[in-house]
């Protein structure tokens, strides 16, 4: 039996075990695909406190060593189901079922799809959701990027160093980036935005070779690319715990500031919970209150 047993190996899921290790407890860390999270896709990190230009990448590592070091017990497992009995939890993955006194929830979130036809057989032929790991492909071709948040931005922006053009597609005529961002992005001169416009349609037989897009008065205009980079957002993935947790209407786990569930003894961090700003220093934050509040209803069985 585990002490806490920790879903999701992110910056929020990995801070967790770090201050959970460090009170002695035995931790189990479940992750279904590889650590680190959505963050391993970032390629400079400007906005966390005293690491200026680390990349992603190197984040998760370091911080993964970390917790490694302490003796943690990792499973790449993925997890289908959770059970609340009276006085332990049970974690249900593909492989194996295990026992926890507690559980932190830090499965964070995966990328929304634009829900087009071809839209899944295009990716890794065109369509990506990552701009950092595929943009290098496209060296001196035209691209497109969809969505108007801070990712699209910071696509663009990476992209417009590598592509010949770069096409950003926003659905509204606002931009819910911030404005610093925005500006670099209106300074360069291989990017074109192209505003209340939706993509409707992907062209292309085995690979992508353009897409159809329309305006608010439906006018219908074709781009040749190779290549879309779609950044519309993130969903959570909470489904396979809403039989037990409350979830949002937009499927956010609800909690309160402590980190708190609706379930004692199940806590939730980052990305998955409901809050106002989801960034890594919020997601690190979440580790750490949910990882004190899961040892204060530990201390409390006692
Ligand atoms: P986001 O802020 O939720 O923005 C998603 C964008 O996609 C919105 O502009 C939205 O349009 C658009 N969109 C959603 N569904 C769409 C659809 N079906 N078709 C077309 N467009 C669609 O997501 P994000 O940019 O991934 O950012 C997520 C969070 O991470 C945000 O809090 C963001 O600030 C943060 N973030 C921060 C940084 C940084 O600080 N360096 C970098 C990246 C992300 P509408 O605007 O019309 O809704």
């Amino acid at each position: 039996m585990y002490d806490i047993i920790i879903v999701g190996a992110g910056p929020a899921g990995l801070t967790a075990a770090l201050y959970a290790t460090r009170a002695r407890k035995k931790v189990l860390v479940l992750e279904a695909l590889s650590y680190g999270g959505q963050i391993i896709n970032t390629l400079e990190i400007d906005n966390y406190p005293v690491a200026p230009h680390i990349s992603g990448f190197d984040f998760a590592e370091k911080l993964y060593n970390q917790v490694l070091e302490l003796g943690v017990d990792f499973k790449f497992e993925k997890v289908i189901e959770i059970k609340n009995n009276n006085n332990y939890k049970e974690v249900v993955t593909k492989e194996n079922t295990y026992q926890g006194k507690t559980l932190i929830l830090a499965t964070g979130s995966e990328n929304r799809k634009l829900g087009l036809e071809k839209e899944q057989d295009f990716v890794g032929c065109g369509v990506s959701y990552c701009a950092t790991c595929d943009g290098a492909f496209y060296k001196n071709k035209e691209v497109a990027v969809v969505g108007g948040g801070n990712t699209a931005i910071e696509d663009a922006l990476y992209l417009s160093d590598i592509a010949s053009r770069v096409y950003l597609i926003h659905r509204r005529d606002q931009f819910r980036a911030d404005n610093v961002s925005i500006q670099k992005l209106k300074d360069k001169k291989n990017v074109e935005i192209l505003y209340n416009n939706r993509v409707t349609k992907l062209i292309g037989d085995r690979k992508l070779e353009g897409i159809l897009v329309s305006d608010k008065n439906n006018v219908e205009k074709e781009i040749s690319i190779c290549g879309l980079f779609i950044a519309v957002g993130r969903i959570p993935e909470n489904e396979n715990f809403r039989k037990l947790i409350e979830l949002d209407d937009s499927g956010y786990i609800v909690s309160n500031e402590l980190c708190h569930t609706n379930v004692p003894g199940i806590f939730v961090a980052g990305d998955n919970r409901v809050k106002e700003l989801r960034q890594l220093v919020t997601a690190t934050s979440d580790g750490a209150i949910a990882a004190t509040e899961a040892i204060k209803y530990l201390n409390s069985l006692n």
